[in-house]
Formats: structure tokens, sequence, C-alpha cells
């Protein structure tokens, strides 16, 4: 008998069929001798509509009200689920974040969770009951409704998977599986058996959208076996999240590219090259919970240094009025401009440890279609560099097949 977390996304339930479909599979589990906990959340689409209907009230709304809102969608879904199992003749009964008591701080719309109490859950699995508990959700400690930020029910079922030392957590989703890259740009994508964590964890902060990326953090700290899976097919292993690298002369090199339409590029030019500009520039950004990717500074020979940053495009124009407010008559800076038309192209595997002229084969692969890299970082196993949006897919489309990447 093994204890089992299911997560399963907005599109796993999405209609009354789908949620049958989903009871019958956690009957077959129930039949093994499994017990089982459900996360699920809320039906796809619901998130997005209750938040522009709260947008409709007041344009940036309240966080407090936003998410007593937004946390409904999975209040239905998890009384769904429980009456489609009961009428399967399953015992089953429905959580909602406060009624588990996943105790989280107070940051309203991005939540971290605290504790989790398994006291409830656990009985109630000894006792045979199914517990369905409603994903992306939380309680402070006073009472609160908060959510952990979108995408979140990735992160209750690992939590959870974690907290009640589940022996693995399934993450039923719209594809079966994680890929080399999106199958919807590089249709010869292929589906990877395994993944190690740190890998899957470059590859969600680098857009890949298949896991949360607090999710994967919380699977690496506690060590939770996770496997995303389709929940439209009966069979098939999906993914294995692993926190061994396979022994494997096969294995290639590179194990997936990344890509993010998300970031824009600001470029403060002409500073002067002294100590602290870096933290002047960059201080009254942070200040204002601005979240800063890729950095570059380069002096040049007459003295002066240029710095270009990258910030969500959501943000670009808050953080140039800051820099233009308080920043550029303070230190001198020449210009200050934004560039929202660019994307980011991330190659991950971490053969790179191991291989050399990874790098080099990437710049010379960009190079032979002409496309111009603006910025690049790196990290042992990860290059990402930014280039002009309207490349992007030629970008990631060459890259995997020199790095061949596609189904053998
Ligand atoms: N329903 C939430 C969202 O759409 C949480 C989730 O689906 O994981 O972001
Ligand atoms: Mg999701």
């Amino acid at each position: 008998m093994a204890l089992i977390v299911q997560k399963y996304g907005g599109t796993s339930v999405a209609n009354p069929e789908r949620i049958r479909s989903l009871a019958r599979r956690v009957a077959r589990y129930k039949a093994m001798g499994h017990q089982i906990v459900v996360v699920v959340s809320a039906m796809s689409g619901e998130t997005n509509r209750l938040i522009a209907l709260a947008k409709e009230l007041m344009p940036e709304p309240d966080p407090r009200e936003l998410d007593m809102i937004i946390s409904t969608g999975e209040q239905v879904t998890i009384g769904l689920t429980a009456l489609a199992l009961i009428e399967l003749g399953i015992k089953a009964k429905s959580y909602t974040g406060a009624q588990v008591k996943i105790l989280t701080d107070n940051a309203f719309t991005k939540a971290r969770i605290s504790n989790i109490d398994q006291h409830n859950l656990k009985a109630d699995l000894d006792a045979g009951y199914v517990c369905v508990v409603a994903g992306f959700q939380g309680v402070d400690e006073n009472g609160n409704i908060t959510t952990l930020g979108r995408g979140g029910s990735d992160t209750t079922g690992v939590a959870l998977a974690a907290a009640l030392n589940a022996d693995e957590c399934q993450i039923y989703t719209d594809v079966d599986g994680v890929y080399t890259t999106d199958p919807r740009m590089v249709p010869e994508a292929r589906r990877l058996k395994s993944i190690t964590f740190e890998e899957m964890l470059e590859l969600a902060s680098q857009g890949s959208k298949v896991l949360q990326i607090r999710s994967v953090e919380f699977a690496g700290k506690y060590k939770v076996k996770l496997r995303v899976l389709s929940s439209f097919e009966e069979e098939g292993d999906g993914t294995l999240i692993t926190f061994e690298e396979e022994d494997n002369m096969e294995q290639p090199v590179i194990s997936g590219i990344a890509f993010n339409r998300d970031e824009a590029k600001i470029t403060v030019l002409g500073v002067p090259d002294k100590p602290g500009i870096a933290y002047q520039i960059l201080g009254p950004i942070a200040e204002a919970n601005v979240d800063v990717d890729m950095i570059i500074q380069n002096t040049g020979a007459d003295g002066t240094t240029d710095f270009t940053f990258t910030v969500h495009k959501n943000e670009m124009n808050k953080a140039l009025s800051i820099l233009r407010d308080k920043v550029q008559g303070h230190i001198g800076a020449r210009e200050i401009s934004g560039d929202d038309k660019i994307a980011k192209v991330s190659i991950v595997g971490v053969g790179m440890r191991s291989h050399v002229g990874i790098a080099s084969q990437m710049f010379r692969t960009l190079a032979e279609e002409g496309i111009n890299i603006q910025m690049i970082s790196t990290s042992e196993i990860k290059i990402a560099v930014v280039v002009d949006e309207k490349y992007l897919e030629l970008a990631v489309r060459v890259l995997h097949k020199a790095f061949e990447l596609e189904e053998a």
C-alpha cells in the first residue's frame, strides 16, 4: 500500500465528464489498496474569469479581496470531485485549504506555505476516505484566505506530498510529460522519460510552463518523488523527476530548451564607472518589489559604463519611471531606454558539466541563421540568450535540431 497524492490541473476538471474520468482513475488506484489524496485546480479558464470580474470593479484589485474571489474556483471543483467519487461508491471528503490548515504568510496573491497540519487528513485516510483538497489556496494566521500564485495548485500537491510523507506525487495535466521543448512550437519535440530535479528547476525558471517553479523547489527541498502525466490517457509513465543523474552514456548533453516572451530589457547608458553604481541603479528597483532577471554591465574605453537588465514586461514602465525620476539625475546617466520586443531562449542540461563547447555550438547555430544575441547569461547547467522576439521560433527550432533533441 502506498500513499499517493494526485494533482489534477484545470483541463482535467474542465467539465463533469472530465471529473468522472478523474474519479474512475482514483477508484482504480483505491482498488489497488492505495491511500489517495486528490488536489484539484479550478475548472480551466475559471481563475481568469474571476480575475477579469474583479477588475471590472477595481482595475488594480485589493489583494485580500482578490484572493477571496479567486480562491472560489477550487472550492467548486473539490465539491464536484467528491460527488463524483461518492457516486462511484467511494468514501470521499472535500477540504478547503483552511479546513486542512495549509498555513501561509499573508502575502496575498503570492503567499508562501509555512506549515501544513496533516492530522485531519491522516485520520480520514486511515478511515478509508479519499481526501480531495483545494489547490492554490491557504489561510494566514488570522484566518484570511490566501492564494499561492498562478499555477499554485502544483505547489499544494507537492507540499501535501511532503507533509504527508507520500510515496509519490503525480501531477496530471493535458500533456503526457515534460518535453524537450514546447511541442506546439516544435512538432518534433520528444517526451523525456526522466529529467533531473535541477534541470526541471532551470526549465521552470526559464519559462517552461509544465510545473510551477515553487512546486519544483518544494520537491527538491523535501525530496518528493514527482511524476508528470496526462489525465487524458489511461496508460503511460509520463516523466519522472529524478534526484540522480542517470549513468547513461547515451544521455544527451542538452535535455531541453525553454523560452520566455515575458521579459523586457532596460538599458542605462553612459553611467560614470565608480563603486556603488549597480546598487544605485538596482536598489530602488528592488525596493519597489520589481524582480530583476539578467544583468549585464560593460565598461567602455571612455570610462563610462552601460548597464542592462531584464524585468517582467508588465513592470517595464514602472522600472523606467523609477529610474528616470529617482536615479538618472543622481548618477548622471546619459540615456535610459526600454525594449519589450525581446525573448529569452535557454538550453538546459546537466551534461554541460562534463562537455565543453556547448556555448560556442549554441552561438554558432544562432549566427548561421543571422540571429543577433543581445544578452547572455549562464549557470553550470544552462545557457540563456536574449534575442529579438521575432526570431524566437526560429531560434528554438534550429537549436532543437542542432542539439539533436528530435524523436529518434
Ligand atoms: N486555478 C489557479 C490558476 O489558474 C491555480 C492552478 O491552476 O494551479 O492559476
Ligand atoms: Mg496549472
